[in-house]
């Protein structure tokens, strides 16, 4: 039976997978393509989460298309604003129409010979497995399981008698309305839930082991809202565009090359909206410094409101145990508590948790080394696209996108079929795809890519130097290997290092 064949197979649907068909609608017409999604809807994170007071946790001029401006008020925007974005994006291009919803990649298969990928995805709703071949695979699938956040073992989790629920698996039957809620965790999806939840609940507590950076930021931009009146939105949100990517590269290379002038100035923001003698050291002075792990912004301080009204408090502890009314602190107190929310994080997952290999050979991920941070060693005619971490995911996500269509483009001038990144070069050093801190991070790296210690192999978290080699670098270089037919011995000599 023969297969359908596109040029391009893209998966996920999610803010990256619309993202990427729209670039390649617009930057190869001729291109076939399909998505492959999992779920039965668009959208991926922003309509997975459904926890009270989802939001982005950085400003939507930045976490949207470059290609689609960002036009509601709110620069700190709503998960479900979010999702209406993404869901007007794919239909406004004719995206929706490409994808097969319901659709898991599971594995994928390279054949040098025939110089194509053969996919094999399983249907979520049938058990159905569906065969389907590529020239080129570009993997949008997020970077985190959506089955199962994650949850440490809380000792006597059974004798508790109140209910406890993962944010990723909140539930509209949650009523937490007039209850007594504890929040686990200091991460930004702690942060979110705590003021959203002390709106109706009768007392919200976030229990954190450590603290976390925290910072307050408008949720309308003044600015934005200045240049809007004046502007169209198509001129004014490139400007707000590079405003914020300069704002957010200048507060990382400060934390980075001054982390006690940064500390200082985030400890000024709170002694700012926090009641005076409010304990800071012990609940907002965290042990590393600013940006070793990722930090947390909330629109308005509204976290430090309902601290300072009493709906909310702060509680830095080990817990000890649960108990049938709640949790028992490593210091001996107990906290009661009639709901606990785990917001505890997320268990990361590489390339969707798809199979790779490449001519029968298995392709074993933290074996290979990520090129430009959107294709890996060895690896033909693939790529991914992966966010950044100290920015707006969609800003990397965009470049590796228009990356991946001038690479195609350069394939279809001079007649290449295959393209990989095969030459490593020894002097290279391995590093960890992430160089965070955080727990969620130190998981799981060792089942991710390895990143390099000089270019193309680093991964420069840096849009400014991004832009330079991924929007106006070569396509050829040293690393990359071009060949006109499937076959290796066809190969074209690589530009020299
Ligand atoms: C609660 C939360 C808030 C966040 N807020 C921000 C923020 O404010 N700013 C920011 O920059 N980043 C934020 N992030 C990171 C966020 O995930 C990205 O910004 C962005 O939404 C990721 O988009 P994506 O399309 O790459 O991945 P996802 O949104 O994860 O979408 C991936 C899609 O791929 C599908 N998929 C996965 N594997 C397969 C497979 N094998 N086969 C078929 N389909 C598959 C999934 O079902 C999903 O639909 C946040 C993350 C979370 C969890």
């Amino acid at each position: 039976m023969s297969l359908e064949h596109v040029d391009v197979l893209i998966v996920g649907a999610g803010l990256s997978g619309i993202g990427a068909a729209c670039h390649l609608q617009t930057n190869c017409p001729s291109k076939s393509y399909r998505i492959l999604e999992a779920r039965e809807n668009i959208g991926g994170t922003w309509d997975l989460f459904r926890y009270p007071g989802i939001r982005s946790d950085s400003d939507m001029y930045t976490l949207g298309y470059s290609f689609r401006p960002w036009k509601e008020a709110k620069s700190i925007a709503d998960g479900s604003s979010i999702l209406d974005y993404v869901r007007q994006t794919a239909a406004d291009h004719g995206v929706e129409q490409k994808i097969r919803f319901k659709h898991r990649a599971v594995r994928a298969d390279w054949s040098t010979d025939e110089a194509r990928w053969t996919v094999e995805a399983r249907r979520e709703d049938t058990g159905e497995t569906v065969r389907m071949s590529c020239d080129f695979l570009f993997m949008c699938s997020g970077y985190y399981r959506y089955d199962e956040g994650y949850s440490p073992e809380f000792p006597g989790v059974e004798r508790f008698e109140g209910r406890i629920v993962h944010p990723q698996h909140w539930s509209e039957d949650i009523d937490y309305a007039g209850k007594r809620v504890v929040v686990i965790g200091s991460g930004a999806t702690a942060v979110t839930l705590v003021p959203s939840m002390a709106d109706t609940a009768a007392h919200v507590t976030m229990l954190q082991r450590s603290p976390s950076y925290i910072v307050s930021l408008p949720a309308e931009d003044p600015v934005a809202r200045a240049l809007r009146r004046f502007l169209p939105a198509k001129v004014a949100y490139p400007i707000m565009r590079w405003k914020n990517v300069l704002l957010t590269m200048a507060s990382f290379q400060l934390s980075r090359r001054r982390p006690k002038t940064m500390r200082a100035l985030v400890r000024k923001g709170l002694e700012r909206q926090l009641p005076a003698g409010y304990d800071i050291d012990t609940h907002f002075n965290p042990t590393y410094d600013p940006w070793d792990q990722r930090l947390c912004l909330v629109p308005n301080g509204d976290l430090f409101e309902a601290l300072s009204d009493g709906r909310a408090s702060v509680v830095t502890d080990r817990i000890e145990t649960l108990t049938e009314k709640g949790v028992m602190l490593a210091s001996g107190t107990e906290l009661e508590a009639d709901l606990l929310v785990t917001a505890t994080g997320l268990n990361l997952l590489a390339l969707g948790g798809i199979e790779l290999a490449v001519d029968d050979s298995e392709v074993i991920l933290p074996e290979t080394m990520s090129y430009k941070g959107m294709m890996l060693s060895g690896v033909p005619n693939f790529a991914f696209a992966v966010g950044y971490t100290n920015a707006s995911w969609t800003l990397k996500c965009d470049l590796t996108c228009e990356y991946v269509c001038r690479l195609l483009n350069h394939m279809d001038v001079h007649g290449y079929r295959r393209c990989a990144a095969l030459n490593r070069d020894p002097s290279v050093v391995e590093r960890p795809f992430i160089d965070f801190s955080s727990g969620y991070v130190l998981r799981s790296i060792d089942k991710f890519p390895k990143q390099g210690s000089k270019a193309p192999w680093r991964l420069h978290q840096n849009y400014a130097l991004d832009i330079f080699n991924l929007k106006f670098g070569s396509i050829e270089d040293y690393a990359m290997e071009f060949s006109f037919a499937g076959s290796t011995h066809e190969t074209v000599e690589p530009v020299p290092a």
